[in-house]
């Protein structure tokens, strides 16, 4: 066998598959091995075996997940994968509304008309806030989204005068969803890239679009499906402890396998340990242990089936939750009844046990439909670090390592986005095509 054309994958989330899926088609024989018996990582199905769904088990996901027509790299991927991207998301025009009765819409119309409209359609906006948005846009636009690399967004905002409903309402729950980072710590930078991307680009990329199938369904599971077609294998339940380097080539832990490529795809706080025996990777492992991280809690309730949101995505502001799901009216009937609440970043929240944060979102929904009686279960999923702190003036490693064949993919390397399934798609893509290059 010519070693020279193996490659091994260390890590089956949306960025090792992604890297997985451009080495098997451009002919390399790809192994990936993934430490759980689940695939998908950070973006996963879990199966509720305990059946508290009329003693059937369920299959719900780690985390609420919300992708933007931006997502081109995602978007192509999942139909590499064979993936009907149109049936299996549920396309809907950006639209912020919330229990408070703030709604904001944005027309299906190319920057600037679709904020200008969204803006002037909104009855909590007068005029001259309006016009201050659009004055910050188009500010943003004349330097290219280029801001200081050391401010946040909240001294973004300030400085464009920003009023306390846009912040409320429009600025700070997109960074805090897009970023999962609190505004008074987050990039400006960052935040100014996904405006630019998701508000003036071309005019479907502000869709939200969220899944209607659950995530293994979405990406991984065919993902894999595909990958064994064309002869790569994927081994589950294999966690790699060892990338060592024999000449110039590689060895996992004691394998006796070689391979000519490596690409690293695991979360950052595994990356480490896996660089550890390379001196050659030691400013890829400083800048890595720099990062700091944020948590996303997703609360899911169960009601009865006749139970709905005013809107399939609901937005609260000034209590815990921040946004929830009514998956029943995202197009899935075994979800029926079944809100996904979402808290995203670190706050006080954090400080409550998953039954007291189970109880005070239940109040907060109550509220909104004057119905009182409690769920029939929930089920209260903590991912502390569901992504890196996006802060301004980062450090992140880069794609690429002083060692010819070993690269690393993520959602954490260096780029434009912050923590999200397209920036793991598009860095683990171009992990893969810098691998063939070389
Ligand atoms: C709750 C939650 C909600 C989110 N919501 C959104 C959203 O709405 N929109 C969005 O775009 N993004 C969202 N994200 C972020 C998105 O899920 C991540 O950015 C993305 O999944 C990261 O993918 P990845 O492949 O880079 O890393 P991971 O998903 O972490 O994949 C790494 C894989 O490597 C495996 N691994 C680790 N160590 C080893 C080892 N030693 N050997 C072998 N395998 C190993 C892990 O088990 C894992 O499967 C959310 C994340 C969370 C947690």
């Amino acid at each position: 066998m010519n070693s020279s054309r193996t490659a091994a994958v260390i890590g089956a989330g949306w960025s090792g598959l992604a890297a997985a899926l451009v080495l098997a088609r451009a002919g390399r024989r790809v192994t990936v091995f993934e430490a759980s018996r689940n695939l998908g990582g950070r973006a996963r199905s879990v199966n509720l075996a305990d059946g508290p769904h009329d003693g059937e088990s369920l299959r719900i996901d780690n985390g609420q997940h919300v992708l933007i027509g931006a997502y081109r790299e995602t978007l192509r991927l999942m139909r590499v994968a064979g993936v009907n991207v149109e049936r299996a998301l549920l396309r809907m025009p950006l639209d912020l509304h919330y229990a408070d009765g703030f709604r904001m819409r944005a027309a299906r119309l190319p920057y600037p008309l679709n904020l200008l409209s969204a803006l002037l359609r909104c009855e909590a906006i007068g005029k001259a806030e309006a016009i201050g948005a659009m004055r910050m846009m188009a500010m943003l636009r004349l330097r290219k989204f280029r801001v200081q690399p050391d401010i946040t967004v909240s001294e973004l905002l300030a400085r464009h005068r920003q009023s306390d409903t846009l912040r409320m309402h429009l600025w700070e729950p997109l960074c805090v969803s897009a970023l999962n980072t609190p505004p008074h710590r987050a990039s400006a930078q960052i935040f100014a890239n996904v405006l630019r991307d998701g508000l003036t680009g071309r005019r479907e990329n502000s869709d939200l679009l969220v899944p209607r199938i659950d995530l293994g369904r979405l990406f991984p599971e065919p993902a894999v499906e595909r990958l064994r077609s064309m002869g790569a294998k994927v081994e589950l339940g294999t966690p790699i402890r060892q990338v060592n380097r024999r000449r110039n080539r590689f060895i996992l832990d004691d394998r006796e396998e070689e391979f000519a490529t490596v690409i690293l795809a695991v979360a950052p706080q595994h990356a480490g340990a896996l660089l550890a025996g390379m001196i050659e990777t030691q400013e890829a492992r400083s800048r890595i242990d720099e990062l700091a991280y944020e948590p996303i809690v997703t609360c899911y309730l169960q009601y009865g089936s006749d139970m709905q949101l005013p809107a399939p995505m609901l937005g609260f502001s000034g209590g815990i939750l921040q946004w929830a799901f009514d998956r029943g009216q995202l197009g899935n009937a075994r979800h029926a009844g079944l809100i996904a609440a979402v808290i995203s970043a670190s706050g006080a929240h954090e400080e409550f046990s998953g039954e007291t944060l189970a109880a005070k979102v239940a109040a907060e929904i109550s509220v909104v439909t004057g119905r009182n009686e409690p769920p029939h279960w929930n089920r209260v999923i903590t991912e502390k670090r569901a992504t890196w702190s996006c802060r301004p003036g980062v450090l992140r490693p880069t794609m690429r390592t002083p060692l010819p064949g070993l690269l690393l993919a993520g959602d954490y390397l260096d780029g434009e986005y912050p923590g999200t399934l397209e920036a793991a798609a598009r860095n683990g893509v171009s992990a893969a095509r810098a691998a063939l290059e070389d």
